[in-house]
């Protein structure tokens, strides 16, 4: 349930709530509006919510208590109307901006990675990507380079000043990529994977949570729910695409999703055209049909040598077409009333 508070509430009376919610044993969130404090109770049993809910509106400065139906509420919209601001680094996603993250699949070499983030920052991206834990379908394909990439991650950053977003495929790898990453990513094929997403929450640490491509958008919402609720409101969505019976596109772009999930949640939301076609003729068009429909920025890979590439050279973008896709990205986003980070 949700606790709101009048607008002249003091901070004792805040106080006051969270007390007593702790005292029966729940936790709590509080976000800080403009006008007034909300905060989410957590972890109240089902049947006692109701006398709760009655009981907590009786306190002094609560306006009113909203019982949450929904089987997400600290990333619902109902807890939080406007769509909410998540920082990496210096760079911030759900502000009405367009950011855009960019950088090769994997982090392949020191010489590739370096050369990705200056072309990607020079284009106007506003954090870099590179995996060094790479989930592949295959064992036998190129897994990374682990902690040796961390290191070369951590390098781009200090060299061009760009905030790192990295996958963590189990819950072991987190401590290495503390200090060497800004955002912690979920890939799609961790999304159901309960424990890992308890964990990242854990961290404090912005994450990226991809949809699962065989995830509903309400799966998809309550893994969100799962960081949320390991204290972490800090998660950014990232739509890449579902499996469906098409084969034409590696994934298939389930832009309404998106924009349905955009209704329900307050969390910044981006979109992956690389994985979700496969295919770098199809990444511009899903990249601009993203952004018209509303997406708070874009995940795109991007290699300096998109030949060579070690992991999915066929979807990555060179230098030169991402520069000219983000200029179109550009005049989309002032189409819709929005500009470029
Ligand atoms: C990735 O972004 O590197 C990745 C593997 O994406 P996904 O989890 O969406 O497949
Ligand atoms: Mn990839």
């Amino acid at each position: 349930m949700i606790i709101v508070m009048t607008s002249g509430a003091a901070e004792e009376d805040i106080a006051r709530v969270i007390q007593r919610l702790e005292q029966d044993g729940y936790g709590h969130h509080i976000s800080h509006g403009v006008e007034r404090t909300v905060i989410g109770a957590v972890g109240a049993p089902e049947a006692e919510k109701e006398q709760l809910a009655d009981q907590l509106s009786r306190l002094p400065m609560v306006e009113r208590v909203v019982p949450i139906l929904k089987p997400y509420k600290l990333v619902s919209r109902e807890y939080h109307p406007e769509t909410g601001v998540v920082k990496v680094g210096p760079a911030h996603f759900g502000d009405e901006k367009i950011a855009v993250i960019a950088g090769p699949c994997a982090v392949e070499s020191e010489e590739q990675v370096l050369e990705a983030a200056q072309v990607v920052k020079a284009a106007g991206a506003v954090a870099l990507r590179g995996g060094a834990y790479k989930p592949r379908t295959s064992p036998y394909s190129f897994q990374g380079l682990g902690e040796e990439g961390l290191d070369l991650l951590a390098k781009a950053r200090e060299l061009t000043g760009l905030p790192v977003v990295s996958e963590v495929m189990a819950p072991r790898q987190i401590e290495g990529m503390i200090d060497r990453v800004d955002a912690l990513q979920v890939g799609a094929r961790n999304m159901h994977n309960y424990d890992l997403l308890r964990e990242v929450g854990q961290t404090g640490m912005p994450i990226l949570l991809k949809r699962g491509f065989a995830a509903t958008v309400q799966e998809w919402l309550r893994a969100a729910e799962y960081v949320a609720a390991s204290g972490n409101l800090d998660i950014i969505m990232c739509e890449r695409g579902v499996r469906t019976f098409e084969t034409e596109t590696r994934f298939t772009f389930d832009l309404a999703g998106m924009a349905a999930a955009k209704q329900e949640t307050y969390l910044p939301i981006i979109a992956d055209p690389s994985h979700t076609t496969g295919d770098y003729r199809l990444v511009g068009p899903m990249a601009l049909a993203a952004v018209a429909a509303g997406a708070d920025g874009l995940m795109i890979e991007v290699h300096p040598h998109p030949d060579q590439a070690l992991s999915d050279g066929p979807q990555s973008l060179t230098p030169a077409s991402f520069k000219r896709l983000m200029d179109q990205v550009r005049t989309v986003a002032a189409a819709v009333g929005r500009e470029m980070a």
